[in-house]
């Protein structure tokens, strides 16, 4: 990697650390040549291609901008977005590949939001399905119901044994997946 400073061609990286989620590794580097320090992130590449045919970086900051219209005025916090986000993303790096639909982030949204909040979900399901009718809003409030009430007859039962296998750190991102999926 050139320094960023002189262009000299080399550099030594002295020190290496991976972030909190483990989705990147930053790398402390000095030039040989003008002993100055630089930094570098190392992610794996997550890319977005949109309906217009340009592609572009997957952005957490995208997917809070998206959801957080559709949260006005309901009780849902920035934490709530940013973790919201950080579920998406994880959704779509499950996948393995590089490159995804725009539609397909639409979808990983889905399922952690109507986790998060009903209302905020019925409205940005509207605009990303684009609800025309009365029908519409009628049918995915009915599904929302319908799934309620089989996750209520499901937690009783499935209380003892639910979290035996995995730890907690990455039960609730397993769940969030499935839930998108769906
Ligand atoms: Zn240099």
């Amino acid at each position: 990697m050139h320094c960023p400073f002189c262009r000299h061609a080399d550099s030594r990286v002295i020190d290496s650390r991976t972030s909190d989620d483990g989705s990147s590794i930053r790398r402390r580097r000095q030039c040989p040549a003008c002993q100055r320090r630089f930094t570098t992130i190392e992610t794996a590449s997550l890319s977005v291609a949109k309906r217009s045919g340009v592609t572009e970086p997957f952005s957490r900051d995208k997917v809070v901008a998206g959801v957080r219209k559709a949260c006005q005025g309901r009780p849902v916090s920035s934490d709530d977005l940013a973790l919201l986000a950080q579920k998406v993303e994880e959704t779509l790096r499950a996948s393995g590949r590089p490159e995804v639909e725009a539609n397909e982030v639409g979808l990983a949204i889905l399922g952690p939001l109507r986790e998060l909040d009903e209302v905020a979900y019925l409205r940005f399901a509207s605009v990303y399905q684009s609800f025309e009718s009365l029908e519409d809003f009628e049918s995915a409030i009915v599904s929302l119901r319908a799934e309620r009430e089989a996750r209520d007859d499901g937690e009783s039962s499935a209380d003892d044994g639910g979290s035996s296998d995995r730890d907690g750190a990455t039960s609730g991102a397993t769940a969030a997946g499935r839930d998108a999926a769906r």
